[in-house]
């Protein structure tokens, strides 16, 4: 239980922080010494992840949300408050595909995409800027992608991950006078079960489609989980007061 006389920690809410990136994120703040909320549909997934973290010394909670429905958005962001203390930083990455092509998409994998990553985002951000403005302090950063900039068979995740890059400007305008800032991180091929679940809709190995997307990058390999908590971890910290509204493209190389 959240104690304010106790403690000075920083709280951090994950959301989409059962498994990959999100997971990545989660324990790279817990290390950096923040207090982390974990949320997720998969609310057995975050308690494995906040335990490993406990082990190591680290806080943190594991709690169960869909990002899309308002009301658990609600109860969740509460829970943290009870558990751990009004949030100072939010980290938007869960995230869904459903990739077709433009003739083959239908209605319900476009609206799905659409509401978790620019729905979740919203109304997560709108629950937690709450606790941010009142404490004139927050950190968020939301977890766009490359095919921000346009790719073919995902009409529906690319735009939302346009949109979120305009979501975060937009954000960052008007929480600025609150001393929140507003980040986006946008990565490249990361090597999890999203990218695994493409390459077997390819009909690709998983390896086979890493060798690919490496063979692309400027670097020449993939990027792991960690590499996007990194650049995370930089825009969520204290010292980036003076970043907001900001794209960062975590992606191996330039993009375009
Ligand atoms: P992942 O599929 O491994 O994990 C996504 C997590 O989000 C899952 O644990 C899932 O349960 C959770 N989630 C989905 N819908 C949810 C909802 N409605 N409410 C709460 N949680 C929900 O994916 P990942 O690769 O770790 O991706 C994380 C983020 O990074 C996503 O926003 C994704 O679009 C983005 N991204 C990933 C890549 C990549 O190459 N993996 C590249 C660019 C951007």
């Amino acid at each position: 239980m959240y104690d304010e006389s106790t403690t000075s920690l920083r709280v951090a809410i994950v959301t989409g922080a059962a498994r990959g990136i999100g997971a990545a994120i989660a324990r790279r703040l817990a290390s950096d010494g923040a207090a982390v909320a974990l949320l997720d549909l998969d609310a057995d997934g975050c308690e494995k992840v906040a335990a490993e973290i406990r082990g190591s010394g680290g806080r943190a909670w594991a709690g169960s949300v869909d990002v899309t429905d308002s009301g658990r958005v609600e109860a969740a962001v509460e829970a943290v408050v009870t558990e751990l203390g009004p949030p100072t930083v939010l980290v938007n990455n869960a995230g869904i595909t459903r990739d077709n092509l433009l003739f083959k998409m239908t209605e319900d994998e476009w609206d799905a995409v659409m509401d978790v990553h620019l729905k979740g985002a919203f109304l997560m951000s709108r629950t937690v800027q709450r606790h941010m403005t009142a404490q004139g302090y927050g950190r968020i950063v939301n977890i766009s992608s490359i095919s921000a900039l346009g790719n073919r068979g995902q009409a529906n995740y690319a735009s939302a991950k346009a949109g979120i890059q305009a979501f975060t400007k937009t954000l960052a305008l008007e929480l600025g006078k609150f001393g929140v800032t507003v980040n986006s991180v946008a990565p490249g091929f990361v090597v999890t079960e999203m990218t695994a679940a493409t390459a077997e809709r390819l009909g690709l190995t998983f390896e086979d489609y890493q060798n690919k997307a490496a063979e692309q990058a400027a670097v020449r390999r993939v990027g792991r989980p960690e590499d996007i908590a990194h650049a995370v971890a930089f825009l969520a910290a204290e010292d980036s007061s003076y970043i907001s509204g900001q794209v960062l493209y975590v992606a191996g190389g330039p993009v375009n």
